[in-house]
């Protein structure tokens, strides 16, 4: 008889999207004549840059003739991307990165899950609270976890409240941890960490032999020049961090898919009988057993968003977007909402008015305002009394989707 993994089980039900996408396709039908502005799952809407699309038409007719045609690619990328990568990146901010460290790959989700694969199943794994949800659900899947409370949380699991009170930076953990996931710019939340709060998180893993999961997803939505854009900006970091970036947010690449994972060849960890292994090692073989590398079409796309065009075009892209962050950011302050992020991220968090739970706000604001945006609560125990919003939209529904809010909350 076949057994399953049942680990899947404990995964809770009502994941937050389909959740979302269930309320909202109820009311569409319920009210076919409103006109519903979506602020909820953060994915891009404006096209490809020209010089990306340029670069990727170039390479489809390589691929019509047998001269320049390419079949299987390098599992770790190309060398022409891995080398603007680690240039543009990371040593032009002087982060000690080299093209040989860097695993281009079809997204930063599949990578933060697949991760797991290189560390054993007895590691105690902190997260913050409210969190990007992969982080945990993979966890869950691998077996990682008990079961969830009523409230969402997984035993077994350490927790970091970010809320208001610590203005979203969380404390060390006050028990000890070996694998500990970070993102900034923050999704949910918006907020950044400066160069003393990564700091501390980098001498923390130093001291307790742990490894920090870096999400840097939305690194080139910081504007403020202190602020770190990479880890491995932070002296020491090359020894106890893995980072993820991903083209999806800065460059449009949500539906073409490309990524990349680092891990630095001074990474190690210890086995049981105390031996140090390399995990660049480690994910460069499961990197190379389970995956065959992304698109050459892809990647010359993705090339193009280090030429001087493509730099022009993401940043015209990234201020889009940091701009309607900042008309959401204003708008709803003048309404008298506590609001969150969105100076160096595409999201704002708000705090719900009144004694609104995230999801009775999320009901009151698509039944009246006909708007969509992400319940904090989904996003971790923590997360309850607070609300997301993304800045991915066309000016226009930004605009209409403030002026909604201010009428509805006035
Ligand atoms: C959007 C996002 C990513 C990017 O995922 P891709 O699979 O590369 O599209 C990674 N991390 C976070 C927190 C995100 O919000």
């Amino acid at each position: 008889m076949v057994s399953l993994n049942e680990n899947f089980l404990k995964l809770k039900a009502g994941y937050l999207f389909p959740e979302i996408g269930r309320r909202v396709s109820t009311f569409a039908k319920e009210n076919p004549s409103a006109k519903i502005i979506r602020l909820g799952i953060g994915d891009v809407t404006e096209p490809l840059p020209p010089a990306i699309i340029a670069a990727m038409h170039a390479a489809t007719d390589e691929m019509a003739s047998r001269e320049t045609f390419r079949g299987y690619g390098p599992e770790q990328g190309y060398d022409f991307l891995r080398e603007k990568i680690a240039q543009h990146d990371f040593q032009s901010r002087n982060a000690e990165v080299s093209a040989g460290e860097i695993f281009v790959s079809d997204g930063s989700k599949c990578d933060t899950g697949n991760i797991l694969d290189i560390f054993g199943h007895d590691n105690r794994i902190a997260v913050l609270d409210p969190v990007y949800p992969v982080y945990v659900d993979t966890n869950v899947m691998a077996g990682h976890t008990g079961s969830a409370d009523s409230e969402g949380r997984y035993q077994g699991l350490v927790y970091l409240p970010v809320t208001a009170e610590n203005n979203f930076i969380p404390e060390l953990p006050d028990e000890p941890v070996d694998l500990i996931y970070l993102c900034y710019p923050n999704n949910p939340t918006g907020v950044v960490a400066s160069r003393e709060v990564l700091t501390k998180w980098v001498n923390y893993a130093r001291e307790n032999q742990a490894i920090i999961l870096f999400d840097a997803a939305y690194e080139a939505f910081i504007t403020d020049p202190k602020i770190p854009h990479s880890i491995y900006e932070i002296p020491g970091a090359r020894d106890v961090a893995i980072e993820f970036r991903s083209f999806s947010k800065n460059a449009g690449f949500t539906g073409t898919r490309c990524a990349y994972t680092v891990v630095p060849k001074t990474l190690q960890a210890k086995t049981r009988s105390g031996k140090d292994v390399s995990l660049h090692q480690l994910w460069n073989r499961r990197h190379c057993t389970k995956f065959n590398g992304v698109s050459y079409i892809i990647q010359r796309g993705a090339e193009a968003v280090y030429s001087p065009e493509g730099q022009q075009q993401i940043g015209e892209l990234v201020s889009f977007y940091l701009e309607n962050a900042r008309l959401i950011r204003e708008g709803l302050q003048a309404a008298g909402i506590s609001v969150y992020g969105g100076v160096n991220a595409p999201y704002v968090w708000l705090k719900t008015p009144g004694t609104y739970t995230s999801w009775e706000f999320f009901d009151e604001l698509l039944a009246k305002a006909h708007l969509v945006g992400t319940p904090g609560s989904g996003f971790g125990a923590s997360g309850e009394g607070y609300f997301r919003l993304s800045a991915f939209n066309s000016r226009a529904n930004i605009e209409e989707a403030v002026r909604r809010f201010q009428k509805l909350v006035s």
